[in-house]
């Protein structure tokens, strides 16, 4: 609650975009936070923040807990701050109860996760794990032509350590769910085991542009009475793919647009998902068939693979929740986070508590103290899993 004063909107909610004023004010809290916990701090060139709790032998890799301060413009006190301040909060716990670990822990709050601000998201983070180059990162502008390294150097956040991966024992990120899974199977804690494929395409369908009035139905070249009958096919195909399936039509563009003219031309994206990569590679096919019975184009927009976490990352996580005592369950993330691309860096866990009616990117996200608390216990003792067996 004190951090969500950071960019608070007069609707409860928190506007903090990445290395804007209220991210600064946010990041000098947390730091001073770390600080009276113990922590060393460490900024490195993408201005991430890394918070270090020294472990008892100095050869052990660092056990990193992760998350992001940054909001989108109308988001919620939650997404990212979560993870951070639980991060901190597991510091604090082993401080009081006197605990040393063998291994150092690391928080680490990640730059411009969102990517609203600058795009794409996530990408502090995958400079760090070497998907992206540093110099790219850097010159990534926002709409007002600003650039991510002066706005560093604005808001004093332009670190100097290398922004390069080190090795690490394990890497644990806690999050709200930002859907309705957990709540609806009234589970406390969700132990997340990848994000899937996502494949997004445009399907255009020619028509013939003519008068709404002049024209008889049946002498029409109509693209929209085609894309009835194939999105209804649509709809009736994914269902065997499901539960895991998620199909979405975001966008019907019609040319010319207007009331009483039959279209030209429709443009239909089409967004699918699923936890394997076959599967949607799959339906993909079924789309060309479709373009090609149809005299359609099917173009490919993105295509993104599905990420596993690792078996120790999950383990660790599913133990956890155990230790806590916690209901828990499976299952994938429908967004991407920074934990992904820490997967190739190191064992990788994620955990998901509840948020209310699954709503994320809202000024209305909400999660109860106690599912809070929980998802904490299950992060300290994930941590603990790893940071004390070396
Ligand atoms: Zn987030």
């Amino acid at each position: 609650m004190a951090m969500a004063q950071f960019g608070a909107t007069p609707n409860g909610g928190v506007c903090r975009l990445a290395l804007s004023d209220a991210d600064k004010a946010a990041r000098d809290q947390f730091v001073r936070w770390c600080e009276a916990a113990g922590c060393a701090i460490t900024i490195d060139q993408m201005g991430n923040i890394f918070a270090r709790r020294a472990g008892k032998r100095v050869d052990s890799p660092p056990v990193m807990a992760c998350s992001h301060l940054d909001s989108v413009p109308t988001g919620g006190k939650f997404d990212g701050t979560l993870g951070v301040l639980a991060a901190l909060e597991v510091v604090e716990t082993l401080n009081d109860s006197q605990v040393a670990t063998d291994a150092p822990i690391v928080i680490a709050s990640w730059t411009n996760e969102e990517g609203v601000r600058f795009a794409p998201a996530m990408i502090a983070s995958g400079v760090f794990a070497g998907i992206f180059d540093l110099e790219f990162a850097l010159g990534r502008v926002d709409k007002d032509g600003r650039n991510i390294r002066q706005e560093l150097q604005r808001i004093g956040y332009a670190g100097t350590a290398e922004c390069q991966r080190w090795p690490l024992g394990a890497v644990f990120e806690l999050h709200i769910e930002q859907g309705p899974v957990l709540e609806a199977a009234g589970k406390q804690v969700g132990i997340v085991t990848g994000v899937p494929a996502i494949r997004w395409m445009r399907l255009v369908l020619e028509g013939q542009e003519a008068h709404a009035g002049s024209t008889p139905m049946h002498l029409r070249r109509d693209p929209v009475r085609a894309a009835v009958a194939i999105l209804q096919n649509a709809y009736d195909y994914i269902k065997r793919f499901l539960p895991d399936a998620r199909f979405t039509v975001g966008n019907l563009l019609a040319e010319p647009g207007v009331v009483n003219t039959i279209p030209g031309k429709l443009a239909i994206t089409l967004d699918v998902r699923h936890p394997s990569d076959k599967v949607v590679t799959e339906i993909e096919q079924w789309w060309h068939r479709v373009a090609r019975d149809n005299g359609a184009i099917l173009e490919k927009l993105w295509v993104s693979p599905s990420v596993q976490f690792s078996p120790e990352g999950i383990t660790a996580v599913e133990k956890a929740a155990n230790v806590v005592g916690a209901s828990a369950m499976h299952l994938g993330s429908g967004a991407g986070h920074d934990a992904v691309h820490l997967t190739r860096v190191a064992p990788t866990g994620m955990i998901f508590i509840p948020c209310k009616g699954g709503l994320s990117h809202n000024e209305a996200e909400s999660i109860t103290p106690q599912d809070a608390a929980t998802g904490a216990n299950v992060l300290l003792h994930a941590i603990l899993q790893v940071a004390q067996l070396v």
